[in-house]
């Protein structure tokens, strides 16, 4: 998303257990749309695979609907960065994909909590991916794994675009090339709905940002290009594309920061496998009953 300002949510411990049942659904809508998208399937088939889970769930859908957008998962192909409309475009072997999606719950007061994540894979797997996109998936989830385990270390949020450099500053020595960050996307904190303060950006901001609090929310999300990283919008008004129409990946999960550290709340194992290579493992709040 794009900029945001304004007050940040700060939630309590029983209100981020409501935000880890929303993050466990869109968990498993992830899980459905990665055994779903097999050669020759379409994007529209794609997005009613999520909706499906969402309606199961007797949970909503928060991109349905957002700004207009018709569908319940942007769904990303190739050198589409972000916000790519599910329709009849078939998806074929080798195709580099990402997937943009989420849900909110309501509790017992009519408060929505909201999840968002995203992840990007290869069509048929990944034998059939260019080893330059199977190198870009894996930097933008370092990168996203490096962002969670800072912000489960740091004390600001400006730890997020650090890590992701750093990562992409590591990779170009392996790649032989280095990806792009895009900077017009970013970010964001989550709760209530799911675009709030404070913005989480992507590259660094050399100190100059706000400081992380417990019962905040932060959706990180890196978005990384094979090329410049620069983009434009297609005239159907949301499909981002990038300019160079080099391929684009895009990680996402929403993270909890709790004391000591952070609790991934789209994962299923709450970021116990991700930040095991880190030396650390999630915090959870404990759940009554
Ligand atoms: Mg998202
Ligand atoms: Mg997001």
């Amino acid at each position: 998303m794009r900029a945001k300002s304004g007050r940040i949510e700060i939630k309590t411990p029983a209100q981020i257990v409501k935000m880890r049942r929303a993050g466990l659904i869109v968990a498993q809508i992830h899980e459905a749309l990665r055994e779903a998208t097999v050669p020759g399937v379409t994007t529209e088939e794609l997005d009613k695979v999520s909706a499906d889970v969402i309606a199961r769930n007797n949970a909503h859908s928060n991109f349905l609907g957002y700004g207009g957008f018709p569908a319940t998962v942007c769904i990303s192909v190739n050198d589409q960065v972000v916000h790519g409309i599910p329709g009849k475009q078939i998806l074929e072997k080798g195709d580099l994909v990402s997937f943009d999606c989420g849900a909110y719950i309501l509790d017992e007061h009519g408060k929505q909590w909201h999840g968002d994540a995203a992840f990007s894979m290869i069509v048929g797997g990944d034998a059939y991916g260019h080893p330059d996109d199977l190198a870009l998936i894996a930097t933008t989830q370092a990168a996203l794994w490096n962002a969670i385990a800072a912000l489960g270390q740091g004390d600001h949020i400006g730890v997020v675009g650090d890590a992701v450099e750093a990562v992409v500053a590591q990779d170009a020595i392996s790649n032989g090339w280095a990806a792009g960050i895009v900077e017009e996307f970013v970010g964001h904190g989550i709760g209530t709905s799911m675009h709030q303060a404070p913005d989480v950006l992507n590259y660094s901001v050399r100190g100059k940002s706000r400081k992380l609090k417990t019962g905040m929310v932060l959706a990180v999300e890196p978005i990384l290009v094979r090329g410049s990283g620069l983009v434009r919008e297609l005239s159907d008004g949301w499909t981002v594309v990038t300019q160079d129409k080099t391929n684009a990946a895009h990680c996402e999960h929403t993270v909890a920061i709790l004391p000591g550290g952070v609790w991934v709340l789209t994962a299923f194992d709450g970021g116990r496998d991700g930040l095991a290579a880190f030396g650390m493992s999630p915090r959870a709040v404990a759940q009554r009953g």
